[in-house]
Formats: C-alpha cells, structure tokens, sequence
C-alpha cells in the first residue's frame, strides 16, 4: 500500500495525475503519519463505531484510517481530478464509498437512510478551510442523526467554536455550536503537517451532538437573528448591537433587557444560553 505520509510518494502520485492543488479549494493535504490515525480512533470513540462520513477524500490519507475502522465510510470529494488518484489509494478497501459532489448541495438526510440505513453515524473530516462554519452549521441546523463531529479546522475557528458561550472568545456561532452540541477541543496540528503548508496551524474539535438543545426556543430562526444581531457590533452594548442587528428602536430592546434583570451596559458576550433564549422571549421582533 502506498505510503501517503511520503512526500516523495505524494509528489510522484499528483504528478503521474497531472493533479494541480486549488487553494480555492481548501486543498492543503495532510502527510503526518500521527494525526489521521488519532483523528479516527476520536471519531470511532465517540460516533458509534459503525458509519462515518468524512468531508473532503482528498487524496484518501483519512478515508483509509477510517475505513481501517468503521463499517462503512461514504467520503465526498467535489474534486474530480482527485478520482484517479482516489482509485488507486483506496483500492484496497471495499467499504469506501466516494461521491463526486459538493457536501453542501448534497441532501445528507436521504443519503444517511439509504446508504446506512440502521446504523450510528459520525461525521469526520479535515475541512476545507474555506467553508468550515457554512459546513458545521449545515451539518447542525439540518438536525441529522448524527452522534458528533470530529473535524479539523483553523486554530482560530477551533477556538472560537470550542469557546465557553459567556466567555470573551466567544461569538454568534460558539452559541449556535452549543445549542445543537458540547464541544472540546482534542489536539492542536502544525501547519507543517500539510502539503502544501498553510499560514496558519489548526486543531481537531470534537462536537458531540445533543439529544435536545439545553433550551427550549419555538423558532430557531428567529433565535438565531437575535444571538447574531448582539454580536455584529461586539464592542458596543447588547442593547445597541441588538437594536442596530434587528432594526429594532433602541428603547425597545432595552425594555426586553430589563424585564430580564439585565444591566443597560452588558455585552452580548455575557450572555449564557439562557439569557439569550431569555432575551429572545421578552423581545418582539
Ligand atoms: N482529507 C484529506 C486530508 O486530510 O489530507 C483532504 C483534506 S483538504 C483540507 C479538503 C478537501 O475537501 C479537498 O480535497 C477539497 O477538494 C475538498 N473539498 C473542498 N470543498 C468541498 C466541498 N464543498 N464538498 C466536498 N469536498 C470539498
């Protein structure tokens, strides 16, 4: 089996391919010979052990640690150019599935009744850097049966989705994260793990989707304008980015702060869960 954590080999594979990276795409491949056994054995533990998708084949260096142990793995790989080289990498396994489409205009929820069926199924994946949130908030807004996510993404966004929501760090998407799962973050990876190396260093998070979200809101999409309206201007009070985010007279919003107990002066950062559904109850937008 050809060794993907061999430069050389990785080299000779893409050229005999006439394969040319596209930064477009996120393609930054992994050749550290520890993190995608790491990454998979994370996975398996927490996602059931028995379907894992996985996000971006790449040249399949994941999709094979995977397959070593899960059932069955269904990879996307939107790069068709990545196909022959695909072929030759997994040819060893037979429970591989790759599908040449876009993750995000792919219907998951059909895919995983048909191609699983029974099964507990995960998400695994190094992310395109380009797309990481849109594909985490896909993946969790479509409320697939999923058991969690174990993903690689920029140390930065690894931070910021994996922050405690009331912490400084924290933003519109650390609460939509915590709403739909518990995160944590499980290992940081240099940028020298990668061909070609990226700018910046990145980290794999764990996202363990809940049964029910910890509060109880009659329209997620409402809610969801309210928590990133408090954030768009993160300096400025709750009371201020709310009413600039949602168009709504500043009075207005105030009025709903109160009625909660809140100070004129918070910020959104401070807000917990609770206090945003809190918020979001009092509030008439
Ligand atoms: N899994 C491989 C690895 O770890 O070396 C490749 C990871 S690379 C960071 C991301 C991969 O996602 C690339 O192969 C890229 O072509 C693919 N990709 C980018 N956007 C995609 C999309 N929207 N749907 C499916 N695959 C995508």
């Amino acid at each position: 089996m050809l060794d993907l954590s061999d430069l050389a080999t990785v080299k000779r594979l893409l050229s005999k391919n006439d394969f040319k990276f596209s930064k477009s795409l996120g393609q930054n491949f992994l050749v550290n010979p520890s993190v995608c056994p790491r990454m998979a054995q994370a996975a398996f533990e927490s996602g059931g052990g028995e379907g894992v998708i996985e996000i971006g084949a790449g040249i399949g260096v994941l999709s094979r640690e995977l397959a070593k142990l899960f059932k069955k793995v269904v990879s996307f790989e939107v790069d068709k150019a990545l196909l022959p080289v695909l072929s030759e990498t997994l040819a060893d396994f037979k429970n591989i599935e790759i599908i040449n489409s876009d993750v995000m205009k792919a219907d998951l929820c059909s895919l995983i009744a048909e191609r699983f069926e029974d099964m507990d199924v995960c998400v695994c994946a190094n992310l395109p850097y380009y797309i990481t949130s849109p594909i985490i908030m896909h993946l969790l807004e479509s409320r697939l049966p999923l058991k969690s996510l174990t993903v690689m993404v920029q140390k930065e966004a690894a931070d910021r989705l994996c922050a405690e929501v009331g912490s400084r760090s924290a933003g519109a998407v650390t609460v939509a994260v915590n709403y739909y799962a518990s995160a944590k973050k499980l290992f940081g990876v240099s940028r020298h793990s990668f061909v070609p190396s990226p700018k910046v260093d990145s980290s794999v998070i764990q996202l363990a989707i809940r049964d029910e979200p910890p509060v109880f809101v009659d329209d997620e999409k409402k809610f969801f304008r309210l928590v990133r309206a408090a954030f768009c201007q993160r300096r400025k009070t709750a009371a201020n980015s709310i009413s600039a985010g949602l168009s709504l007279q500043k009075d207005k919003v105030e009025e709903a702060l109160e009625k909660v107990g809140f100070d004129l002066n918070i910020r959104a950062e401070k807000f917990s869960l609770d206090d945003f559904s809190a918020v979001y109850k009092n509030l008439e937008y």
